[in-house]
């Protein structure tokens, strides 16, 4: 996963991806499941699409880069990143480079939609994932800290009690 740097201004996503077979364009963000990379296109400009006859897909609408459904789909397709990728150590370059998008629009967009930060919720896909495995007795904390991506045991501690209010050890015997 590789970002091309482009400046803080450039709010908006850079590319439009064309599906060849149904002739519609979306943003990357699109929620709508996409046919085989053979069957796509990428334009560089909302404009270069329409030229070739393909039409604004009515779910993402790659021609409305500034409705406000863009947004929760942008803060949607993040969460889904990181609840596939938590285990990896947290990187908004990752992210946004993923998402075709500029690393502080991603930042602010998620902020707006949901409250939180980004690494707010990759710690919260983490320790959800954490307190599932510490349910089972017979998993040892040391495995499950490294399991769910903490860098060491007395980290996974500490954020685990920001978002439990008890260490990994006090919320295994309180679930026993
Ligand atoms: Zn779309």
């Amino acid at each position: 996963m590789t970002a091309k740097e482009f400046p803080d201004t450039e709010a908006k996503p850079r590319i439009f991806l064309g599906t060849k077979t149904t002739r519609t364009v979306c943003l990357p963000t699109c929620p709508v499941k996409k046919a085989g990379s053979r069957h796509l296109i990428v334009f560089d400009s909302m404009e270069e699409a329409l030229a070739q006859g393909y039409r604004p897909c009515l779910r993402c609408r790659p021609d409305q880069p500034e409705w406000e459904g863009a947004k929760k789909e942008l803060a949607k397709a993040a969460a889904r990143l990181i609840d596939k990728h938590y285990k990896e150590p947290f990187s908004l370059k990752a992210l946004a480079g993923e998402l075709y998008i500029n690393e502080s629009y991603l930042a602010r967009t998620f902020k707006q939609e949901t409250g939180q930060t980004l690494l707010w919720y990759h710690n919260h896909v983490r320790c959800r994932k954490a307190a599932e495995l510490l349910e089972k007795a017979d998993v040892p904390i040391s495995f499950i800290s490294s399991e769910t991506g903490f860098c060491s045991s007395s980290h996974f501690t500490r954020i685990f009690r920001n978002y439990y209010g008890c260490t990994p050890s006090e919320y295994r015997r309180k679930k026993q």
